[in-house]
């Protein structure tokens, strides 16, 4: 069954998500191209097959094409979308396709009453309540319409929240507003069906001496189900554009209008298949299980939340706008703290232990200082106190997330935590997600440490047997103090004689599992993790509410804003001028390409081909390439190339996305810009900008318009630009997070529930303090989030 401002409304939705975020596919869940696909197959017969045709064909190339065409495709199709509402379906207004379009959706209905009077017999006696499929009236073929939704259970529809809801009231048809949604009642005083393709059906009702015409589409059966005569109530959109008011209606009922004068519906999320009026039905007939499926876990009256059960069948049914809110703040917090408490609890599992005193690294902290070229900044004393202050105390050891944008020096940090706790006889390990990123930190490491008496050893992955092993045994007998790799050090071969300490850099970049493992070589070890994607406030809570939070909010002085410009093909010579001034005066570039090689789908700029057009036009100057397929040896000897200067150009991927750092790079261009994701670009431009010099970032589209790339040319505050990408992109994808098995917020919208988010997080304080008082909520979570399935990476 479509309705006309479901379809409508949601390709509306699409198209503007689409636009927004730069034609890159991502306008709906599971991707613009193929909701357009799907989308299709509700249209048949709504409009016509030429114009059919054309839209197949649109979301069909729509998926393959850069985000250039897809742009002169979106605009195609919206042409297309104008056009059909105006002269497709003769004789109805715009967006008036309304009620049910086809025999199949009456097929709907009917099953819809079937399963109201089905329930009606059997009440409270289902056998196996758990299974949809048994819920008598849903059926096997129904049950499949919602496992396609991921619904398998009753507490899975339970949890299927409305989107919204439609505040229905009753009124007298002299009071109803053009475009309202609104019951009428009355009596049925004739009726009338047109002939042709689409059969509108109209029915004359009478309400204290006025008229309204109630409208369907293809419905036939009405007149005769609600003969002259009937008294009924109709809900539905009203249009008065003639002098008698016409409904178009969704809902039709015998009898007059019973009950309050105002109703809150839920409308809820649907398929081609199952539509918002059925799922409510059922979920209204399923709703007594809440009392025995959802047992409150939480006291919830000493901390001024609604019940667990009430708040199930608020959300669904509200009885006010008041006890809404109440009902969802309820599920809000709960879904955070749930989620909270399911990160907590993989990240340590098991009853916490003591903490190691490590304090003892004093002497050697204060020589690494005076031995840097610069003064520490503010935010950087302030972190290594805080950080020195947890690894210190007996009470529980560190657990602590260092949030700092680009270039903020959170290294430095990262070092000073290191030398603290070699100087009190522990071994300290610090884990990057790339090679390139683990080989710079342990040329900066050995660089710094060595003199100071301090063995710094590397373990990656493609080192040989004999190195392998010998550094295996360094690392087991203690001989070497400080360890640095990749995902390799969490292997099981590598064991520790005393970890003390473990840091992940760039933390977003690992599951939360690995970063546990990692802890599990030692016993009981402190843990740093550093992140340069700067959390919105709301999301660091949920993901890391067991964690403190430190925050390096002060850069470096004397950094130079980077002047960061967007830019078309058109004016690709002049940049290249810009480029050959540049390396004249012995600057570096980046030249950051989406893709290796080129492939027959795609017309994005590969590296590869870049790389040999720059060797073409910079003739003279080093132009070299460098990406993630390449083997670790050869990476490693450009990296070290372009540190020391000797490579003018570097044309890569985003293997350098995260944490390289080499100062006198002072020019980053990304080629195909809008393919990037905002934190991404941000990262890559963090890759410049570390020196004295001005630096400039120059990002190649050809979209006119984009979202993120406006936000990128605005600004270089990593919170805002994180704030921006919370916005167009929601928190899941943000972080990877299901990509990491965290499942999706159902209810929470961190954009604007940061008040629940904090209430979540006050009350996580007080679980994670007293297990035993709040284990029930501990076991609401093992049935939630089984360990198995969650933070696998
Ligand atoms: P990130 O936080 O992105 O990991 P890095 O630790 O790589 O940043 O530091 C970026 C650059 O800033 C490095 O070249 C580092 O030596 C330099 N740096 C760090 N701290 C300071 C400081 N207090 N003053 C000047 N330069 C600093
Ligand atoms: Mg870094």
């Amino acid at each position: 069954m479509l309705q006309s401002d479901h379809w409508r409304n949601s390709v509306n939705r699409a198209m503007k998500a689409e636009e927004k975020q730069g034609f890159i596919n991502t306008g709906a869940v599971g991707g613009f191209s193929s909701f357009l696909l799907d989308l299709l197959a509700e249209l048949d017969g709504v409009f016509s097959a030429e114009n059919l045709a054309s839209m197949q064909r649109i979301a069909e190339e729509y998926h393959e094409v850069s985000p250039y065409k897809r742009r002169a495709l979106w605009r195609e199709l919206q042409e297309l979308l104008d056009k059909t509402t105006s002269s497709d379906a003769p004789g109805l207004a715009s967006g008036a396709i309304c009620g049910t379009t086809s025999e199949e959706a009456s097929g709907t209905f009917r099953t819809t009453e079937k399963v109201l009077t089905s329930l009606e017999v059997q009440t409270g006696s289902i056998c196996h309540p758990q299974n949809l499929q048994y819920i008598k009236g849903v059926g096997p073929q129904r049950a499949k319409q919602f496992e396609n939704m991921g619904i398998y259970t009753a507490e899975d529809l339970l949890r299927h929240y409305p989107r919204k809801y439609e505040i229905r009231s009753k009124r007298r048809i002299q009071d109803i507003q053009d475009g309202e949604y609104v019951t009428i009642d009355g009596i049925v005083t004739g009726s009338q069906v047109t002939k042709g393709k689409v059969k509108v059906v109209k029915l004359n009702i009478k309400q204290d001496g006025r008229s309204i015409h109630a409208v369907w589409f293809n419905q036939i059966h009405i007149p005769k189900q609600y003969p002259d005569g009937t008294k009924v109530t109709v809900t539905g959109k009203a249009q008065w554009r003639t002098r008698i008011p016409e409904l178009l209606a969704s809902e039709i009922r015998k009898g007059l209008y019973e009950g309050p004068a105002q109703k809150m519906v839920p409308v809820y999320s649907e398929t081609a298949r199952l539509n918002s009026k059925t799922i409510r039905e059922i979920i209204q007939v399923i709703l007594p299980q809440a009392d025995r499926i959802f047992d409150e876990f939480f006291p919830y009256e000493e901390n001024n939340l609604m019940e667990r059960r009430q708040a199930i069948k608020e959300i669904h049914f509200p009885h006010s706008a008041e006890t809404l809110k109440k009902a969802r703040e309820r599920l809000v917090v709960e879904e955070i703290l749930l989620l909270q408490l399911a990160l907590a609890r993989l990240r340590s599992p098991g009853p916490q232990k003591a903490g190691l005193v490590l304090n003892q690294g004093g002497a050697l902290v204060q020589k690494f200082a005076s031995g840097l070229p610069f003064r520490l900044t503010g935010a950087q004393q302030r972190v290594i106190r805080e950080i020195f202050r947890d690894m210190g105390s007996i009470e529980k050891p560190m657990a602590r997330l260092l949030q700092g944008d680009v270039g903020s020096g959170k290294t430095v940090v990262a070092m000073a935590a290191l030398l603290q706790a070699v100087g009190s006889g522990f071994q300290a390990a610090m884990m990057a997600p790339t090679e390139v990123l683990a080989q710079q930190h342990y040329e900066s490491l050995q660089a710094a440490f060595e003199p100071l008496g301090v063995k710094v050893v590397f373990l990656v992955g493609n080192q040989s047997k004999p190195e392998r092993e010998q550094i295996l045994g360094q690392i087991l007998s203690g001989k070497a103090q400080v360890v640095v790799g990749t995902q390799t050090l969490i292997q099981e071969s590598v064991r520790f004689n005393a970890l003390g300490l473990a840091i992940t850099d760039e933390q977003h970049r690992f599951g939360v599992r690995q970063r546990t493992l990692l802890q599990d070589k030692g016993e009981n070890p402190h843990v740093l993790v550093m992140t340069a994607t700067p959390i919105p406030r709301t999301l660091a809570l949920t993901l890391y509410g067991d964690l403190r939070l430190s925050v390096l909010d002060e850069l470096p002085a004397g950094r130079k804003p980077i002047i960061t410009r967007k830019i078309s093909d058109r004016s690709r010579s002049s940049m290249e001028k810009f480029l050959k001034q540049h390396v004249a005066a012995g600057r570096q570039i980046y030249v950051v390409c989406p893709l290796v090689e080129e492939t027959e789908k795609s017309d994005f700029v590969s590296a590869t081909q870049k790389a040999d057009e720059l060797s073409r036009i910079f003739e003279g100057s080093s132009v070299a390439l460098l990406h993630g397929r390449m083997k670790g040896q050869e990476k490693e000897e450009i990296m070290q190339r372009f540190r020391r200067g000797e490579i003018d150009i570097l044309v890569t991927t985003t293997v350098v996305e995260v944490g390289v750092n080499v100062p006198n790079a002072s020019v980053m261009v990304i080629e195909d810009a809008e393919r990037f994701g905002l934190a991404q670009l941000h990262q890559l431009r963090g890759r410049v900008g570390r020196g004295q010099e001005q630096s400039y970032c120059l990002l190649i589209s050809n979209t006119r318009d984009s979202a993120r790339l406006n936000v990128l040319c605005e600004t270089e505050d990593g919170f805002r630009i994180a704030e921006e990408d919370l916005k167009i992109r929601g928190p899941g994808e943000l972080l990877g997070l299901r990509q990491h098995g965290v499942p999706e917020l159902k209810l929470t919208d961190l954009g604007t529930d940061g008040r629940l988010v904090e209430k979540a997080y006050q009350l996580l304080q007080k679980v994670l303090k007293d297990p035993q008082k709040y284990e029930k909520a501990y076991q609401e979570v093992s049935r939630l989030y089984p360990k198995e399935k969650i933070g696998v990476n």
